[in-house]
């Protein structure tokens, strides 16, 4: 997504009538990273500044294309583009019994204005509040300080598409300096762990966790045997996909 189209897509949320929103769903449980198992809410953003699994040289699909990719998936389905108000939003998440809330994608930061308006209404209620971002784009200081966490997860070469687009040090840089990430690499085989060392040296990475690509347990599993010990060597942490070895691929779990 280039800039004159962020630019444009931030002047819609700006009108008053909401996010563009792909699905609403929990309780459920955490499925990956730092707060793995604990009971959260889930907020999935429609849009996405990246196209994982489409560019040259990609070794794994994304699993979540329906919330960006409008040449495969109609934009006008309310299935998986919809706008809903900070408001609704707010009243959703009051309405269940849990105080973790996760707002992932998509890209949550590509709908940036709207997106620090949601995380600081949730964080002024008393809410936990994580982002999940690919980390390409610079979270402002009201972002900031609205949420508990960010779950940054750098895109590697396995994703497909240039490098300039996937690592944006600014943004890197912004996420490390604001002392509320921790970074999430997917590895979709062994030798990336190179990479991943090199990225982490890099930008200063503090907490790091790895985690298998897959959307099959058996797949998962046998991921997570295969890049254990070399986890265990580099200092990373190590992340199943709960959710995965609850319910499969099935949205909305
Ligand atoms: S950044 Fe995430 S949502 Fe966007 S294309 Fe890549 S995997 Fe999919």
């Amino acid at each position: 997504m280039n800039a004159g189209v962020l630019h444009l897509l931030g002047q819609q949320v700006n009108d008053d009538r909401g996010l563009f929103i792909a699905d609403l769903f929990g309780p459920t449980f955490q499925g990956e990273g730092p707060s793995l198992g604990r009971q959260a809410l889930f907020i999935r953003f429609s849009h996405c500044n990246l196209s994982c699994g489409q560019g040259p040289g990609a070794r794994w699909a994304c699993d979540t294309a329906y919330t960006w990719d409008f040449k495969t998936y109609d934009p006008q389905d309310l299935k998986i583009r919809r706008r809903v108000s900070v408001d609704e939003l707010i009243t959703w998440v009051k309405s269940q019994a849990v105080r973790l809330v996760v707002i992932t994608g998509g890209e949550p930061l590509v709908q940036g204005p709207a997106l620090e308006h949601l995380a600081s209404r949730l964080h002024s209620e008393g809410y936990e509040v994580e982002v999940e971002t690919n980390g390409t784009l610079i979270p402002s200081e009201d972002l900031v300080a609205a949420v508990t966490a960010f779950n940054v997860s750098p895109k590697l070469a396995a994703a497909g598409g240039q490098e300039v687009r996937r690592i944006v040090p600014a943004a890197l840089h912004g996420f490390v300096d604001s002392g509320k990430a921790r970074f999430k690499f997917v590895v979709s085989e062994l030798a990336e762990v190179k990479e991943i060392t090199g990225l982490v040296e890099r930008f200063r990475m503090g907490e790091v966790w790895v985690m298998p690509e897959g959307t099959t347990a058996d797949t998962v599993r046998t991921g997570l045997r295969a890049i254990a010990d070399e986890a265990l060597a580099r200092g990373f942490n190590l992340s199943p996909r709960l959710h995965v070895e609850l319910w499969g691929d099935e949205r909305g779990r």
